[in-house]
């Protein structure tokens, strides 16, 4: 794929860029390492100073950052801030919190190991390749950005080739903040360059947010390379619906699990399971919230959804569906794509869905829900774990004894009971199964690409 701005909106290409010389992507690797011989010494006070006015400069700027994410990948405008936002709180959180998560730990009674000392040092491991996706384009990269640059590593990011001036506010805006040159940059290069930057030896672990393909390549070769790797790849969660749901707040949730960022969230709802008794009271209400919701214009404040990202993005969208249709689905709403330019797709509902269908396995990366109707937990649970994803999921119940249930049984790596899965700095984000491994944020995102040392000290 082309390096290049193309308004999702429009379908009209904006802007193109050229990509880094091989001599160029060598000199940025050795910069990387060169800065972190000096930027690894520096105190947490140091790095938070930094943290912190980068942070305020995020917040000033939060309009222009939201403009650059609509105009390249069709967020909706208000989403656009609100996630420039959600940055700036990741950042003030590590800038706040990354000395007391990486603390000497105290490792056992040192005189049972022979010792007058014994703990643990979390040290920061050198430069990290992060490759990320384009759905959240300022916040994938924070999320491991700030965590990253707080524990004392430095960070080279290969960004979605569609979303280049995102890139590139990213590396701007924390040099602004007073991080130092090559402790933050960006490499306008293709997919195909990534494997010689994790070949490289200055480059010593890596992080991917995206698919699966893209997630297997990065791990094989950092694999065979022996080098720490975190994946956060895709998610298919199911939204659970038992009989004691309060179905009014339950239903508007539902809608915004599904269509949140125009439907292409990782950790969107996508299969909605509902227990037989409250089937037809659910899928009303849901149905009509999202007939109701207005497709337009990104730009627009009181757009609800906006286009899908790429024209391939729509084309894999419809193809999915059309397998399922073919097969025997019911359209509850949606289904087809309107005239007129940009990568448009209506939120649309699908239901009788069977297990030979393409959309029972795969995650549908747009607005669409699929709908089955179960006549008890059991069934629910089976269809809920019945994917190769495992990222996150959502049960709404208030009987305690199904709550427990959920949160023993769901085989994912967050469960969210009367609510809808969301990233927090606060909470630790991850996956099972074919969603990847590792995790984000928290104390936990922060010690992922660290070296725990112990030390003995007799
Ligand atoms: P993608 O094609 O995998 O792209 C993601 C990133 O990987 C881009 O920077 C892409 O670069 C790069 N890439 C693609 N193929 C690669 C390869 N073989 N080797 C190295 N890098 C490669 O993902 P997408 O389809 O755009 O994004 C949507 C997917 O991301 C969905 O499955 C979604 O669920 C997942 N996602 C997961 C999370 C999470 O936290 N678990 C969050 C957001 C999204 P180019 O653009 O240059 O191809």
């Amino acid at each position: 794929m082309a390096i290049a701005t193309i308004n999702p909106t429009t379908g009209e290409a904006v802007k193109t860029f050229e990509e880094l010389s091989e001599t160029e992507l060598r000199q940025k690797i050795g910069l990387a390492f060169d800065r972190w011989q000096t930027y690894r010494t520096t105190s947490f006070e140091e790095r938070a100073g930094r943290m912190h006015a980068t942070a305020d400069l995020f917040e000033k700027e939060a309009d222009l950052s939201a403009e650059l994410m609509t105009t390249e990948m069709g967020k909706t405008v208000a989403s656009a801030r609100a996630e420039a936002l959600k940055c700036v709180h990741g950042m003030r959180y590590y800038a706040d919190h990354a000395a007391e998560f990486l603390a000497d730990e105290p490792l056992a009674d040192p005189s049972q190991v022979g010792a007058v000392r014994a703990l643990g040092r979390y040290q920061p491991l050198g430069p990290v390749l992060a490759v990320m996706p384009w759905n959240f384009p300022m916040w994938q990269v924070m999320r491991f950005a700030a965590p990253a640059l707080m524990a004392g590593n430095v960070a080279l990011l290969k960004h979605a080739s569609n979303v280049p001036q995102c890139a590139l506010y990213l590396q701007d805006v924390f040099r602004r903040g007073g991080f130092p040159e090559g402790c933050f940059q960006t490499l306008l290069i293709s997919s195909r360059r990534v494997e010689s930057i994790l070949r490289d030896p200055r480059v010593v672990a890596a992080t991917l947010t995206g698919s699966e393909p893209a997630g297997r390549s990065v791990a094989a070769i950092c694999g065979d390379e022996i080098k720490h790797t975190v994946m956060e790849l895709g998610g298919s969660d199911p939204f659970i619906v038992m009989p004691s749901a309060d179905l009014d707040r339950c239903a508007a949730t539902a809608v915004e699990a599904r269509v949140q960022n125009n439907g292409q969230s990782c950790i969107a709802a996508k299969r909605f399971i509902v227990h037989a008794d409250v089937f037809d009271a659910f899928t009303d209400r849901f149905v009509s919230r999202m007939r109701e919701l207005t497709v337009g214009d990104p730009f627009e404040e009181s757009t609800d959804v906006g286009p899908v990202a790429t024209e391939q993005g729509r084309a894999d969208i419809e193809e999915i569906v059309e397998d399922a249709v073919s097969a025997g689905a019911t359209v509850l709403c949606g289904g087809r794509r309107p005239d007129g330019p940009g990568w448009f797709y209506p939120p649309t509902v699908i239901t009788d869905i069977t297990r030979d269908m393409r959309i029972y396995l795969e995650e549908v990366f747009g607005p669409v829900a699929s709908l089955y109707r179960v006549a008890d937990i059991d069934q629910a649970l089976e269809i809920a774990n019945a994917t190769t994803f495992g990222l996150g999921s959502n049960a709404w119940t208030d009987d305690e004894v199904e709550q427990e249930r959920f949160i023993s049984d769901l085989d994912a790596g967050q469960v969210f009971i009367n609510g809808k899965t969301t990233s927090y700095p606060q909470l630790p984000f991850g996956g099972t199964k074919r969603s990847g491994y590792g995790r984000e944020l928290a104390a936990h995102g922060i010690r992922e690409f660290c070296n725990l040392k112990t030390v003995w000290v007799g």
